[in-house]
């Protein structure tokens, strides 16, 4: 209750095209809210007097194109105002694409693909987000797909995700599997990993888009949005162009790094248009051993919901070895004389390979592979969630899993990733 908030309490003034850019470290959190005028962070418009708790290690940028003025209560990390911000441009591209939406609306053809691309920590999944946000709120829902396998902003870390945008993002809340997502199983941080596996996934999400474009004009029109993983040299840049091929992207915008613009002016069709966008002066650069926390984190929100808030009850049970079967995805390296005639190494990136169930397995987040026997392709079938193994008996030959939904698992197909996960509760 407002009166009994012991919490320091400010308000601050933003004047017209200014953003209040906020911080909150570890355990702390703070209360927003807009008392005049009008507000949004990253696109998503604030209600007037609704009270928002910003945790879980945010970094946010409340922005008015009007003015505004936003109450605060409690302590963040770090708090100030900057009138220096590129909030004009991005929305100057959201115009844009909308133009080439209302044109593919009226010629009944795809709405713009767009390639969000550059380093770590530039804004990519900001700008993504933005131009999601704008887009909803101009009537419209994209397909935002995330390759970005290290910090998805649809799906837990390891997977590559497809998500029809239908409204607006949540300010509190992260978008976990949400009604209509598809996410696919890629089992590690990096695409470096296994590249043959990851672009395969890549032209997989475009075959889903296809369909659902199919299905669903108003998706068809409205184009999809692409955020993409900040490796952006050697293989890393052959998986970003191989996107671009698949898609056939028509813009791709490249954050803060001209090189980048010039590699894809020389490798891609003339008809894509590349964008160099300047990044945001708020964007905080978070550092290794931050993203590998951030990981963590996102994995512990998945089965449990927000930091403080236990919205989510996760169930934790034991399966028979029996009912399950585990298999990671992608060989060991055959050299090429050891093949059978006609094949290639690479052939052996995206095989199925079982897993034998053993303790090695605890603390391993596995997915749980929507396919229901093995004709189907496992490799390339969506999931229908993630579990975390938190022990293996080998005497019962049972295994005990974390999982968002209780006992019986709705499939047998476990997908073993490299992504770890220590239960503390
Ligand atoms: P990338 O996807 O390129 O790695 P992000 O979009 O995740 O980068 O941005 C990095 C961090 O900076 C995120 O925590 C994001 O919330 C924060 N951030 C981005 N833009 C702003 C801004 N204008 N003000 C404050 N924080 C921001």
């Amino acid at each position: 209750k407002e009166e009994e908030d012991t919490r320091p309490m400010k308000d601050w003034i933003l004047v017209q095209n200014s953003e209040l850019r906020l911080e909150v470290q570890n355990d702390n959190s703070v209360d927003i809210q807009l008392l005049f005028g009008v507000a949004e962070i990253f696109g998503t418009e604030m209600a007037k007097n609704m009270r928002y708790t910003i945790s879980n290690q945010a970094k946010i940028a409340i922005f008015t194109d009007i003015s505004c003025t936003i109450r605060i209560l409690g302590s963040p990390d770090i708090a100030y105002v900057s009138t220096d911000t590129p909030m004009h441009i991005y929305r100057n591209t959201h115009f844009a694409l909308e133009h080439l939406r209302r044109t593919a609306q009226q010629n009944d053809t795809f709405g713009p693909k767009v390639m969000v691309c550059g380093p770590t920590d530039v804004g990519k999944s900001t700008l993504c987000r933005l131009l999601s946000n704008y887009a909803v709120r101009s009537g419209h829902q994209p397909i935002l797909v995330d390759i970005d396998v290290g910090q998805s902003d649809i799906s837990i870390p390891g997977s590559i995700g497809v998500l029809p945008i239908e409204r607006p993002a949540g300010i509190e809340e992260n978008e976990f599997l949400k009604p209509g997502s598809l996410v696919y199983h890629y089992g590690h941080n990096n695409p470096a990993s296994n590249l043959k596996f990851y672009d395969t996934l890549v032209s997989k999400t475009f075959e889903m888009y296809q369909e659902r474009c199919k299905e669903n004009p108003t998706n068809k029109y409205s184009g999809c949005i692409i955020n993409t993983c900040g490796w952006i040299d050697g293989s890393g840049y052959k998986c970003l162009l191989h996107c671009a091929k698949v898609y056939e992207v028509d813009a791709v915008l490249v954050l803060d790094h001209e090189r980048l613009c010039i590699d894809f002016q020389r490798d891609l069709p003339k008809t894509t248009s590349i964008i160099r966008l300047p990044k945001s002066g708020g964007t905080v650069v978070r550092g290794r051993e931050f993203r590998k926390n951030h990981r963590n984190n996102v994995v512990r929100e998945y089965f449990y919901g927000k930091k403080g808030s236990l919205s989510l009850f996760p169930f934790s049970f034991e399966v028979p070895f029996s009912e399950v079967s585990v298999y990671k995805i992608g060989a060991p390296e055959v050299p090429e004389s050891c093949l059978p005639i006609g094949a290639t190494a690479e052939d052996g990136n995206t095989q199925l390979v079982p897993v034998e169930i053993n303790k090695d397995l605890v603390n391993r987040i596995v997915s749980l592979s929507m396919a229901t026997s093995l004709e189907e392709n496992v490799v390339s079938c969506s999931s229908a969630g993630f579990l975390c193994i938190t022990a293996v008996n080998t005497d019962a030959e049972t295994i005990t899993v974390l999982s968002p939904a209780p006992s019986p698992l709705p499939r047998k197909f476990l997908l073993l990733s490299d992504i770890e996960f220590v239960d503390f509760k």
